[in-house]
């Protein structure tokens, strides 16, 4: 009787003791659920962002919360600056992605690229010194760190950097399927969004001299000219042409034609201001459009562009130095017809510019006319 009243209390003993266990993987295995569940949210998201900006700011913004992470940051790498230049032409905000890093080559983010292999997620303990590329404002107490590489085609295209205060959250033993895992779709996502970014680019400028194509400006010049109507601020408009063009192609070449264009596209923007507009229209003519500028304002940055490009020779590869000048016709829209179809107002606004020009050739080419 004894003995069996023992064994009971143990079979009680031991089934509690696995009733404990079990409500303990049910709970871990919820966690996991919800960890997963967070994660795909997460996936779904990033897939979904439309725009680099977009993408890389979810990011930011929504890692730290799904991993439960201390710091993230990205390493992009960016030979010649290529990307950020883009981005940047292209209105992305850098100042509000102060976690966003760019480098100039792979080796600079750290892995071991020389053994030819496909570099591994490195778990370890936080290294102010060795990392402070990947994190250069690191929060305080930052203890362990996930650096993952991020690859498209084995090719290191960045890094995810990974950081927690906690020493234990990131350390060589522990498993990287997960950190891999985000790793390759945030690589995916940036590839396929940074690609897309750079064909929109190309869509938008000129090959030649990097200013918009005229596609660019004929839609840029009806949206200002809508936004200029609804908030009544004045919008100017250059018509530039550069002077005796053809003979520069014929004495010096089609290529020390090129140079020129280049220089003088150059030092067109180098006198707008960010908010204005700069296009090719085609050969050796560009436009201009200058936001809330009157008539007067817009002729004072016409003559600055002229003596710019008038005043310094353009220096050919070669050493040779040409004089080169431009001509320039202004117009601008102010007490504009409100009820016209904007399309027709923009037309005219350039037409208006154009024809200035053809007055300022008429008088003698390297000088200003403003439409009357
Ligand atoms: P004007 O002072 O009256 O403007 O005379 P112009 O010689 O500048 O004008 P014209 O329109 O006769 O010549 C423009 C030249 O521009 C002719 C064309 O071969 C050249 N051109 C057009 N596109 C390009 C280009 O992309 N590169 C080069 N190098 N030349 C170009
Ligand atoms: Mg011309
Ligand atoms: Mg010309």
């Amino acid at each position: 009787m004894h003995e069996r009243g023992a064994s009971v209390r143990e079979l009680i003993a031991e089934n509690e003791a696995l009733r404990r266990q079990l409500a303990s993987l049910i709970d871990q295995a919820e966690s996991n659920h919800a960890i997963m569940m967070r994660h795909q949210a997460f996936d779904l998201e990033i897939v979904g962002a439309a725009s680099f900006q977009e993408l890389v700011g979810t990011i930011f913004r929504l890692l730290p919360v799904v991993s439960r992470l201390d710091a993230v940051t990205l390493s992009l790498v960016d030979t010649g600056a290529d990307i950020y230049t883009v981005m940047l032409k292209l209105g992305v905000d850098f100042e509000v992605l102060p976690d966003l890093l760019f480098h100039e080559s792979p080796e600079e983010l750290g892995y071991d690229l020389a053994s030819g292999q496909a570099p591994a997620p490195r778990l370890c303990p936080f290294d102010a010194r060795a990392q402070r590329h990947l994190f250069p404002y690191p929060p305080p107490g930052l203890a362990s760190v996930a650096l993952v590489p991020l690859l498209r085609n084995k090719r290191l295209i960045g890094s995810l950097n990974l950081g927690s205060r906690d020493p234990g959250r990131f350390t060589p033993v522990l498993g990287t399927d997960l950190v891999q895992h985000m790793g390759s779709i945030i690589a995916i996502c940036l590839e396929n969004v940074i690609s897309n970014e750079m064909l929109k680019y190309i869509g938008l400028t000129d090959a030649l001299t990097g200013v918009y194509n005229r596609r660019y400006m004929d839609r840029r010049l009806v949206e200002e000219i809508a936004r200029a109507q609804r908030q009544a601020y004045r919008i100017s408009c250059m018509y530039i042409d550069v002077d005796h063009f053809k003979q520069v192609n014929d004495t010096y070449g089609h290529l020390a034609g090129d140079d020129v264009l280049r220089e003088v596209a150059a030092r067109i923007k180098a006198e707008l201001r960010m908010s204005d507009a700069l296009g090719r229209f085609g050969g050796e003519e560009f436009v201009a459009l200058l936001i809330d500028a009157d008539i007067g304002s817009a002729s004072l940055v016409a003559q600055r562009i002229r003596a710019s490009v008038a005043d310094e020779p353009v220096l050919l590869p070669d050493g040779q130095a040409l004089s080169v000048s431009v001509s320039i016709g202004v117009a601008t829209l102010d007490d504009f017809e409100r009820d016209h179809a904007i399309e027709g107002v923009a037309q005219q606004l350039v037409m208006l510019a154009d024809q200035a020009l053809y007055q300022a050739k008429q008088n003698g080419r390297n000088q200003v006319v403003a439409s009357p």
